[in-house]
């Protein structure tokens, strides 16, 4: 990539501890705001399954464990874009009003990319852009169509850890033990009453216990058992109240049996992508323009992640899906056979450059 890029003329790889991501600029001939591109650059732990002549054949290691590698998310296309559209601009570039930062983020899938990116000053240094977009390739939407979610669009992706203390002992004698799995049923249970009763019911959240482990046999009462899960939530007042909850809730539970104080855990993960809405409105003549009106769709808010959101909280941003979806075959994201409509990469290309000019110029330049 930071090959292919530094061979398009006009543009500069900035320099910078970006890891193995890459920042460069296109400096307009024109004087103008500076707009930001994303594009994810990772791959999965998969193996490929497409039976494409081109499909990846690399192994790597992840945990001790040989895996595959493969672009399951559509990584490929959206770097492939984000090519395109540089060499787009780079064609009119003495017309440009401003300058473009295009951003290859690393390590989106494990929510690390972005914040890296934005630890090393990636908007400093008079690189801090009026707006940043990106997309994401969707295999729901059917090649030719864009999605689009004004306001609160993924979920903040949040866990917690439980560690529910208890006193263990002979099974047949549990008067004698304060039994942790009694409890970590009981806290299960309860954990769903915090969104049915406590939240908000014009707000979204979930909560759900992933893994639940204690105890050896089945004879004994364990001295303690562990609990993971995660927390979506949409709106930040949300997910604080829920933060807040969790410990308020196991702790209560664990004191009402006598069992020893337990360890709550709840960490903050990926915020939620916040789509501005100025320039979601701004941006959707332009789409409707390229795409034909009714190929423009909204979408409601899901509770998946997604790391741009990071910048989208320091830059506003928008983030739309790009429809991959072929109508003879079920697809979907994450898995070995997913294999997108490449015909999206050049209506991608299309659109971004477009949305890109419209920030610079104001509407009525666009060409
Ligand atoms: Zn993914
Ligand atoms: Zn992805």
């Amino acid at each position: 990539m930071r090959e292919r890029l530094a061979a398009i003329p006009g543009i500069e790889i900035v320099p910078g501890d970006w890891g193995t991501g890459i920042v460069a600029r296109l400096a307009g001939g024109r004087p103008g705001p500076t707009v930001a591109y994303r594009s994810d650059m990772d791959a999965l732990p998969i193996r490929e399954e497409t039976g494409l002549p081109f499909a990846c054949v690399r192994t790597d290691t992840l945990d001790g464990r040989a895996v595959g590698v493969m672009h399951a998310c559509g990584h490929d296309f959206h770097m492939a874009i984000l090519l395109g559209v540089a060499a787009v601009l780079s064609e009119v570039r003495e017309r440009l009003p401003g300058s473009v930062l295009f951003l290859l983020e690393p390590a989106e899938e494990i929510g690390a990319g972005a914040r890296m990116l934005l630890e090393a000053g990636v908007f400093e240094e008079g690189r801090e852009p009026a707006a940043i977009f990106a997309t994401h390739v969707h295999p729901s939407l059917p090649v030719g169509r864009i999605g689009y979610c004004p306001g609160y669009a993924t979920g903040n992706v949040d866990t917690f850890r439980l560690r529910i203390a208890g006193v263990g002992g002979h099974g047949a004698y549990p008067h004698e033990t304060v039994d942790p799995v009694v409890l970590a049923a009981r806290t299960v249970l309860a954990l769903q009453t915090l969104v049915s009763r406590e939240i908000d019911t014009a707000k979204q959240a979930v909560v759900s216990v992933g893994s639940i482990h204690g105890g050896t046999k089945s004879n004994v009462i364990p001295d303690e058992v562990v609990l993971t899960g995660t927390i979506r939530t949409l709106d930040p007042a949300v997910r604080d109240q829920i933060h807040g909850a969790i410990p308020r809730l196991v702790t209560g539970i664990a004191a009402s049996a006598g069992a020893p104080e337990p360890e709550t855990r709840t960490s903050y993960g990926t915020p939620s992508l916040y789509n501005d809405p100025e320039v979601v409105t701004r941006s959707l003549p332009v789409l409707r323009r390229v795409l034909g009106e009714e190929n423009v769709v909204a979408y409601d808010p899901a509770m998946g992640g997604e790391d741009f959101a990071r910048f989208a909280t320091v830059v506003p941003g928008f983030l739309f899906r790009l429809g991959v979806g072929r109508p003879d075959r079920e697809m979907a994201l994450h898995r070995a056979s997913f294999d997108p409509d490449e015909r999206a990469i050049p209506l991608g290309m299309r659109v971004v450059a477009e949305l890109l000019w419209e920030h610079l110029a104001g509407p009525d330049t666009a060409e």
